[in-house]
């Protein structure tokens, strides 16, 4: 068992706290506050506490000078400050003098926070290659260690493992906390029926979380760009769909090993070229798509199975989008999936990966989730049953 939050002595410490400040911003807005707002009950718990809260993020990639301009952490400082509608220093430097001092004069309640973990990554890639002398840097700059970013958690960066390896105290932050133990009760006790949805691009992404999921669900509907391939493999005709030819056989050995698990989309709205346009269903013969044509969502018989399947479902996952819902008229099957999942009044329902959790949002359907990840790599690997470096390098009780 990994120490929590819970388990530290907080009061008069120096407590370092890595958060997931990786926010969308649009012409110099955030755009979505939710990742800070998932900070907060970490954040509050060490001030509350007495501790100085010296907090720290990366924001996007830097690749060179000219990207530190549109990715500086002062505009998640002043959104942050409001939230919590208390002061936040801000220091715009990531190590050296200015850094330490400030820190030096924090007061007991007060919090800091640093400049993008990333902007080290111009130092020979030091933050993301996990520089030892980094990671022991930062160490020495606090007492104790929280870490509280999930979505970075499947990364051995200096911001966590660097940090964890070299400090006295490391513990796991409320948020990290409640997605380990959301995906754990998911993998490791879930109430039967569990019925898992897996959509997106390609297979060779998530054949770990597929192949890792065939094992432990009753049900696997299979959904998205994905689907084209098993629906080669069984002979049907795919049109110019998405295909990995290279993973049809094993397709095939899935299909024949799991033939009563695996669901596949019966029908599919498809169109001639990858843009937004009309929906193209065969009418004749729907599982068929014709030439000259790709997939590009499912359609109506499909929803009617997988609604069917996850009627009685008491857990639910689903990871992946049912079509290409960055256009408007292939989104209909991600968020008829999503409806059905809002109905089930009695299950234990999680939903990670960027654009099903966005197609969620939109239709304003959070709540209905029991939990929403906020890591889309990282929720991917938990589920292969992979260990994450930055789960790993945490303290034990
Ligand atoms: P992932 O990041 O693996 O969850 O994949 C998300 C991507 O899958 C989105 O960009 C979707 O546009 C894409 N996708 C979903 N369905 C299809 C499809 N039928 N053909 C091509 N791409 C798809």
């Amino acid at each position: 068992m990994k120490k929590t939050i819970d388990d530290l002595q907080l009061n008069g410490k120096k407590v370092l706290i890595r958060v997931d400040f990786n926010v969308p911003i649009k012409n110099g807005k955030i755009t979505s506050l939710k990742r800070i707002i998932s900070s907060l009950p970490t954040i509050k718990k060490v001030i509350n506490e007495g501790g100085k809260a010296i907090v720290f993020s990366h924001l996007g990639r830097i690749k060179e000078e000219a990207d530190k301009e549109k990715k500086s952490l002062e505009i998640v400082a002043i959104e942050l400050s409001k939230q919590l509608n208390q002061e936040v220093i801000f220091i715009n430097e990531t190590r050296g003098k200015k850094l330490e001092k400030a820190i030096d004069k924090m007061k007991n309640g007060q919090i800091l926070l640093f400049e993008n973990t990333r902007f080290e990554d111009l130092n020979d890639k030091a933050e993301s290659k996990n520089n030892p002398e980094l990671g022991k840097y930062w160490a020495s700059l606090g007492d104790v260690f929280i870490n509280d970013a999930f979505g970075t958690a499947h990364r051995a960066h200096a911001s966590n493992v660097g940090i964890a390896s070299n400090i006295k105290e490391s513990a796991m932050g409320y948020l990290l906390e409640k997605e380990v133990s959301a995906l754990s009760k998911v993998l490791d006790k879930p109430e039967r029926p569990f019925v898992a949805i897996i959509g997106g691009a390609k297979i060779s992404d998530k054949i770990g979380v597929v192949s890792s999921l065939l094992e432990k669900a009753d049900k696997v509907i299979i959904g998205g760009g994905m689907a084209y391939t098993f629906n080669k493999a069984l002979g049907f005709n795919i049109g110019n769909s998405l295909v990995e030819e290279d993973k049809i056989d094993l397709a095939k050995e899935y299909l024949e090993k799991y033939k009563d698990k695996i669901v596949l989309p019966v029908d599919h709205a498809t169109g001639k070229s990858f843009e937004d346009q009309e929906r193209i269903v065969n009418k004749n013969n729907p599982l068929q798509i014709l030439d000259g044509t790709m997939g590009l969502d499912i359609d109506k018989y499909s929803i009617e199975l997988f609604k069917k399947e996850l009627e009685n479902a008491k857990t639910v996952l689903w990871n992946g989008p049912m079509g290409v819902t960055e256009f408007s008229n292939f989104k209909y099957g991600t968020e008829e999936v999503a409806k059905a999942i809002y109905k089930l009044s009695d299950a234990y329902s999680v939903i990670g990966g960027g654009d099903s959790v966005a197609a969620v949002e939109s239709l304003g359907f959070e709540q209905a989730f029991s939990h929403v990840s906020t890591g889309g790599g990282a929720s991917i690997e938990f589920l292969e049953g992979k260990e994450l470096p930055g789960i790993k390098s945490i303290q034990d009780k």
